[in-house]
């Protein structure tokens, strides 16, 4: 929602986090606002965060934090896993977790899976920062619905991403166990997938059963945390469903010149503090954010 503060003429973007929770930021240009044939789009100059990508209400990215949950997005499982060649972005179009994916050596080919081309197409032509990955030779850029696309794709990659919108419409499979048995299919013996399952104070509905849907699919699922100043609460939650390695311990060094992950963070991120495991485990509180 964008409204005009009369008592100094300034113009503000307010996401509505939950029915009784807002974040505003002061927004100083207006990019691009259209209605795709998914969702609708808006792209905007902030005075706080730089330059914001919106979809359907729910901030997206911004050039200022992007790097804290594309870094942790990317890096957790990009080092705990071995010997990583082939990567799926499940969504992403803003290409920030497609850039991260790149800058690994061992990466031969990293595949990005958007359903809506005018993400990919905003984020080319406003987003450098985000984009700047996308003519990379091991980039390839499918416009397509991820869930068709990963039955056709078996044993394949060694980790996917899944880089989503929130659970409605066209992404709310993606966060449910038959596209999770889909993932694990589309996944190599020892393949990671990780994906955002959002916060514990503004969404625990969403992720303790999202948390459900990936054990009921792969033996050990293991959450970890990052700071993600835009997002709702700003603690996020993201969730690594494993066929065979511990991805709490990274095996390899971290790309040069990051600002959020090392390996570091990446250990401590898996420590969590007991209310969360709690929420979790044993569905605690759930119902009371509701
Ligand atoms: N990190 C972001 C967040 O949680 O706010 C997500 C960013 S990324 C822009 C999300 C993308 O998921 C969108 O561009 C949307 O088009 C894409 N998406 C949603 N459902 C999809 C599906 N079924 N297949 C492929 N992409 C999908």
């Amino acid at each position: 929602m964008i409204s005009r503060e009369k008592r100094h003429n300034e113009v503000w973007f307010t996401e509505e986090s939950t029915k009784h929770l807002r974040l505003s930021l002061r927004v100083t240009g207006e990019l691009v606002r259209k209605e795709t044939p998914y969702q609708s789009l808006l792209a905007l100059e902030t005075a706080e965060y730089g330059r914001m990508l919106v979809l359907d209400g729910a901030i997206q990215v911004t050039e200022k934090d992007e790097f804290c949950y594309h870094e942790m997005m990317a890096h957790v499982p990009l080092c705990s896993h071995p010997n990583p060649k082939k990567v799926l972005i499940v969504g992403g179009g803003d290409g920030g977790s497609l850039r991260e994916a790149v800058k690994h050596e061992s990466v031969e080919k990293a595949v990005l899976v958007d359903i809506d081309e005018e993400v990919i197409k905003t984020s080319r032509e406003f987003f450098p920062t985000l984009s700047c990955a996308m003519d990379d030779p091991k980039a390839e850029i499918r416009p397509m619905d991820a869930m068709v696309y990963m039955k056709d794709h078996r044993g394949e990659f060694d980790v996917i991403i899944v880089d989503a919108t929130d659970p409605v419409d066209m992404a709310a499979g993606l966060f449910q166990s038959p596209f999770y048995r889909d993932v694990w299919d589309a996944l190599s013996d020892d393949g990671f997938m990780v994906t955002h399952i959002e916060s514990p104070f503004t969404d625990a509905a969403i992720m303790v059963p999202a948390y459900r849907a990936m054990k009921e699919v792969f033996p050990s699922v293991h959450p970890y945390l990052g700071f993600m100043p835009t997002y709702p609460s700003g603690m996020w939650v993201y969730a690594i469903g494993s066929k065979r390695h511990d991805p709490s311990k990274p095996l390899r060094e971290a790309p040069k010149g990051l600002k959020y992950y090392t390996s570091d963070v990446h250990r401590a991120s898996f420590a969590l503090p007991p209310f969360l495991v709690d929420m979790l485990e044993n569905g605690e509180g759930v119902e009371s954010h509701y």
